[in-house]
């Protein structure tokens, strides 16, 4: 198995929403504000080739919506989804299974696009598009607090050209890939745990964006259910700790992965790497 980390590009988000009720005197410390208090974010998938599977996890913004749109997330950095695969030799035909954490914007943007008569397409044709049941009634129902982060253009193509694949359980989707889900940020967020070789490594998505995210009560404003957020991030450190989970960091721009260690205030940062280095 190859893993290889995708980046598609940055964008910025307000760091009070990012850090919810951590006052920026202390989160600003372990992540820096701009002048205008925007945090810089990452927006990296992760390419899995295993076999004749070519397996991608997530797929950025895109860039599909008006320049209004755009211009409030500052989008900047020099990468993109297609250039960032065709480093790795994969064109978008290649890829076999899409799997989709959430359906917010910034994680499902690349998977759609309009094409030159103006329609919208799949980018990823000949994949299957694999979304949890939970997330996909969630966000093609949507409710008035997350209705402008869940797209209808970067959607419901899916269905509507037949890649639709809903996870209804946790477990094993692919060989050597669990899907676990969890609710806290959205309903139903899958968050991939793969195996490579005698290593977990477990795609982070929004349960843990940045590194800052580590201490418990570091809850981004965004969540739906922040009660459920506190649980599950007790639940996940628990067992990354317990079983040496690298942690693939989707959108922090300054670290690609992490370990965790037990000190005496709790679970905290251990090392931070590069995918290729662990
Ligand atoms: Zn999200």
């Amino acid at each position: 198995m190859q893993l290889y980390a995708i980046p598609t590009g940055n964008l910025k988000l307000d760091g009070g929403a990012m850090f919810g009720v951590v006052p920026k005197g202390i989160w600003q410390k372990q992540y820096p504000a701009d002048e205008n208090n925007l945090c810089n974010l990452a927006m990296r998938s992760l390419l899995i080739i295993d076999g004749d599977r070519k397996i991608l996890i997530d797929s950025g913004v895109g860039r599909k919506q008006p320049d209004k749109f755009f211009k409030h997330y500052d989008l900047n950095g020099d990468d993109s989804l297609l250039k960032s695969l065709s480093k790795c030799g994969v064109s978008p035909d290649d890829i076999t299974d899409h799997i989709l954490t959430h359906l917010h914007f910034d994680h499902v943007g690349g998977s759609v696009f309009r094409n030159a008569q103006g329609d919208l397409e799949l980018t990823f044709k000949n994949a299957t598009h694999w979304v949890s049941q939970a997330q996909w009634e969630w966000a093609t129902n949507p409710n008035a607090r997350e209705k402008a982060s869940f797209l209808k253009e970067n959607i419901l193509p899916i269905q509507e050209q037949g890649k639709l694949k809903l996870i209804t359980e946790e477990g094993e989707i692919l060989p050597n890939i669990t899907a676990k889900i969890y609710n806290g940020h959205t309903s139903g967020q899958v968050i991939p745990h793969i195996r490579y070789g005698e290593k977990t490594v477990v795609f982070m998505a929004d349960l843990l964006p940045t590194t800052a995210h580590i201490p418990i009560p570091y809850v981004m404003s965004y969540d739906t259910q922040p009660l459920i957020t506190l649980e599950d991030k007790q639940q996940f450190l628990t067992d990354a700790l317990e079983n040496d989970y690298i942690l693939f960091l989707q959108h922090d721009v300054f670290t690609e992965c992490c370990n965790l260690k037990l000190t005496e205030k709790g679970i905290r940062l251990k090392d931070t790497f590069n995918l290729k280095d662990c």
